[in-house]
């Protein structure tokens, strides 16, 4: 047999090997099937019917979803119940039926297109694959529509799940039976509702393979790579062998890292530091919590605002920040307000096209001139301080009247609240994230006017270097260790340090323990990522001592390049710290820096 690769997007870390399974997909009609007058009533009794089952579906399945895997991974039935229970979708396929006098079914499959075609011309990628959530709801009503349809296929057996698209919850569903080893699919990327549902109960997926349900049948052999993005079909035994090796030495390096979750955060010479999670769904809170996140230095509140429809109301943000705080009480968590523009677009705020986004009206620029749109979403962040754990965090900024503008707007939200008798913390923290140049030679200036400060790395270094990453040609030249980069972030962290202010580091510089390493030398304490590379960065910083680090970018500094400066560190690091890299897939697989 001949041995296939196809490569994807690595969504899950970890191996899986086993059979293939590809369940069967239920295809929408493509026949229009007109009915007479006399038959409307019947095919809306039908729908009517089909509705209520897949209601009671939906709370079944999240019951059951709650009992066996908990509360986290049962929000996706709550969302599905709420797009049932919108009134837009059924009175749609309700006139469908009754205006063109067509099946049940037929209305259904419209209206499938409909939406399909709607979310596919977003141009963001998470609102994109917000789709399959609206398809999903419809998928079960045109299940429902016939009596025993509804039921799900139950695979008794381990098996590689191999499909176009899983609709999120079919994902929750087969997932939760733990008969799924891993999930290899056509569609998906990281933002898709599978990718986080597989990472939180560690699933090993690729997903966005474009072709593997026509590469794979059923009863294959099959290996998915969810740390490399690949997947291998019918594999000869030497790369079964070799796989296996992969997967057990993944596995021992799983359990050390969940060993070091629950260790103190401190270095070899005792100073202490924080890591804490960068996250995009309030769902995310209880994993972090548990990869060791002492609270959430970066909410991308964006993530509202892309995973609706219509804009979200201030009772809506309300409940999303509570959340949020409640999950990581007594650990702060800090709220960055809006951030769009740039690359992350949201079609229903009409932000018109610009020559050049990355430079145009993004993150808090947008936010300054649609004051009404800021002002709900700051009422929202001040009432869900109450428990005293929440920081507001504005992104973008690039001069002190921009704070100003903002602080203005902020005190003016709390009257407003105090007025209305609305409780909130009286002394929540401001910070500004420092990505922009002149906001980092600025640094000084901001620190009179706020709380505390975040680095976002990932904008900083593009904007410092003139380098679009996401840009193949010149991607080689985004370079975190660059000695103008260093520089930059060490001015700032020094300025910091000299107002005895709090400076984190947000970008995903923070989670590559190398430079995590350089950055505690600069004096860094507080470092905030994506969660699954909590454990590896405290085990780095665990393994060192503060004042070696210190001693090492002294040196450091003296270097002209990152090549150089990567090799001096790492050399000087492992000559008195042999074990501070953990060598195994997830770091392998970790965000290139
Ligand atoms: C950053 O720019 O480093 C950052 C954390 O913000 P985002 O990645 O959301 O732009
Ligand atoms: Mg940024």
């Amino acid at each position: 047999m001949d041995i296939v690769r196809l490569r994807g997007t690595g969504v899950s870390p970890g191996i899986a090997m086993g059979e293939a399974l590809l369940p069967r997909r239920v295809v929408f009609t493509s026949r229009k099937e007109a009915i007479s007058a006399a038959q409307v009533e019947d095919e809306m009794r039908r729908l009517r019917r089909a509705v209520d089952r897949t209601r009671a579906d939906l709370v079944r399945i999240k019951e059951n979803i709650r009992e066996k895997t908990g509360r986290e991974n049962a929000f996706i039935f709550d969302a599905h119940l709420m797009i049932l229970e919108d009134p837009a979708l059924v009175s749609g396929i309700e006139s469908a039926i009754r205006e063109e006098m067509v099946r049940a079914e037929w209305a259904l499959s419209k209206t499938n297109t409909r939406y399909e075609q709607l979310f596919e011309s977003f141009a963001d990628d998470y609102f994109r694959q917000r789709k399959s959530d609206v398809s999903d709801v419809l998928t079960r009503v045109y299940r429902n529509l016939e009596a025993g349809r509804g039921k799900e296929e139950s695979p008794a057996r381990l098996h590689i799940l191999v499909a176009h698209e899983l609709l999120p919850s079919e994902a929750a569903l087969r997932l939760s039976k733990k008969l799924t080893l891993g999930i290899a699919l056509d569609m998906g990327g990281q933002t898709s509702h599978t990718a986080i549902l597989a990472r939180s109960l560690s699933v090993p997926a690729v997903l966005g393979l474009r072709d593997v349900t026509r590469s794979v049948r059923e009863g294959d052999f099959v290996i998915v790579d969810g740390s490399d993005g690949e997947i291998i079909i019918n594999p000869p035994p030497a790369v079964r062998r070799e796989y296996q090796a992969k997967k057990e030495k993944y596995e021992a390096y799983g359990r050390e890292l969940k060993k070091t979750a629950k260790l103190k955060s401190v270095t070899l010479d005792g100073v202490r530091f924080t890591p804490m999670a960068n996250i995009e769904l309030p769902e995310e809170v209880p994993m972090a919590v548990s990869l060791g996140a002492e609270g959430v230095g970066l909410f991308r509140s964006e993530f509202i605002y892309l995973q609706r429809e219509t804009l979200p109301s201030e009772d809506e943000h309300f409940e999303v920040y509570s959340k949020i705080a409640r999950g990581a009480h007594p650990h702060p968590v800090t709220i960055r307000t809006l951030d769009i523009g740039g690359e992350k677009s949201l079609p229903r705020l009409n932000i018109e096209k610009e020559p050049n986004p990355a430079l145009g009206l993004r993150g808090v620029r947008f936010s300054l001139r649609n004051k009404g749109l800021f002002r709900i979403q700051l009422r929202a962040i001040l009432r869900a301080s109450e428990r005293k754990n929440v920081r507001v965090l504005v992104p973008m900024v690039t001069e002190v009247e921009e704070i100003a503008e903002f602080k203005d707007l902020f005190e003016e939200v709390k009257a407003d609240l105090r007025r209305e008798g609305k409780g909130f913390d009286e002394t929540i923290p401001v910070g500004v994230m420092i990505e922009v140049p002149a906001a980092a030679a600025l640094t000084d200036l901001f620190l009179k006017e706020v709380d505390f400060l975040s680095i976002g790395t990932n904008d900083l270094i593009q904007y410092f270097l003139a380098v679009d990453r996401s840009n193949e040609p010149v991607s080689y030249l985004y370079k975190p260790l660059h000695p103008a980069v260093l520089r930059l972030i060490r001015s700032v962290l020094l300025a910091a340090r000299k107002a005895g202010k709090d400076a984190a580091v947000c970008g995903e510089m923070a989670a590559d323990p190398l430079a995590a390493i350089v950055l505690l030398g600069f004096g860094l304490r507080t470092f905030s990522m994506n969660p699954i590379f909590i454990p590896r960065v405290k085990k780095a910083l665990r393994s060192v001592e503060s004042k070696a680090a210190e001693r090492i970018v002294e040196e450091m500094m003296k270097l002209g390049s990152a090549r150089e400066i990567e090799e001096y560190v790492i050399e000087e690091i492992l000559v008195r710290h042999p074990d501070v890299f953990l060598t195994g897939p997830v770091s392998e697989a970790g965000p290139k820096t």
